[in-house]
């Protein structure tokens, strides 16, 4: 085993071993919660290293580096991509084209865009598709997801798509304060949601940091990043 794969063999340890004792204290089957390993930024050869560790699910966060990897590790057929970062409607189609689920949906106009992209692309199954929830009241719209009151409409939009499957909510913690009162904030909205949508059952919320915690308040998907890979390469 190289250095780098020992490395991030360990890292997997660790991080399951969080995901493993914040089910137990809440009395919740570690099996049931997704690991999305998030590679943003860190090479392909990373992401090889990880599947050969029995990850599956892996996250990134812009278009062009991901569906390089993508291409680059199409013999990894067992790998789903999952799309986490804002995304422009000009995106769309090349998302499409690499994506089995995106966790940023915060507009009717994205939807469209996603819903006519998958027409346009070879696709054997739907495209799992995410309302991204504003956890902060204060944020301007168009930043980082919808404010709870808007879920509906997006997730209506989504729903009435073909191509596209409604599979939950997704959101991001505002930074520097307690996860908690936001997360607890989540787990009502997507309570709701499964009223009208009972298949709709994702929460993915949960990074390195704040694990735990989303972990106690119903998440089902975690984004992890640096946890598992080090420290984020500077952009270039
Ligand atoms: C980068 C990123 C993550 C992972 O964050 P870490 O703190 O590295 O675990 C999760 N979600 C989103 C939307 C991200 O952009």
């Amino acid at each position: 085993m190289s250095p780098r794969t020992a490395e991030l063999a360990q890292n997997l340890d660790a991080v399951r071993g969080r995901v493993a004792r914040a089910c137990e204290a809440v009395g919740r089957d570690p099996q049931e919660v997704t690991l999305i390993v998030v590679t943003k930024t860190f090479p392909a050869d990373d992401v090889r290293r990880l599947a050969d560790l029995g990850v599956v699910d892996v996250g990134e966060n812009r278009d062009q580096e991901a569906a390089a990897k993508a291409a680059a590790l199409n013999d990894l057929p067992d790998v789903r991509w999952h799309c986490i970062g804002r995304l422009q409607t000009n995106k769309a189609r090349s998302v499409a084209g690499w994506a089995t689920s995106v966790h940023s949906v915060d507009s009717t106009r994205l939807a469209d865009a996603l819903g006519t992209a998958v027409t346009r692309v070879e696709r054997t199954a739907a495209l799992d598709c995410l309302v991204q929830v504003s956890l902060d009241p204060q944020a301007p719209p168009g930043r980082g997801g919808v404010q709870p009151d808007g879920v509906a409409q997006v997730a209506e939009r989504i729903a009435g798509t073909p191509g596209l499957r409604l599979a939950g909510v997704m959101a991001v913690a505002p930074h520097g304060v307690d996860p908690r009162p936001g997360f607890e904030r989540l787990r009502r909205v997507s309570e709701e949601l499964r009223r009208e949508h009972p298949d709709a059952g994702w929460i993915s919320a949960g990074m390195s940091g704040d694990l735990e915690e989303a972990l106690t308040f119903g998440a089902t998907h975690l984004r992890v990043g640096g946890a598992v890979l080090g420290n984020r390469p500077p952009l270039a």
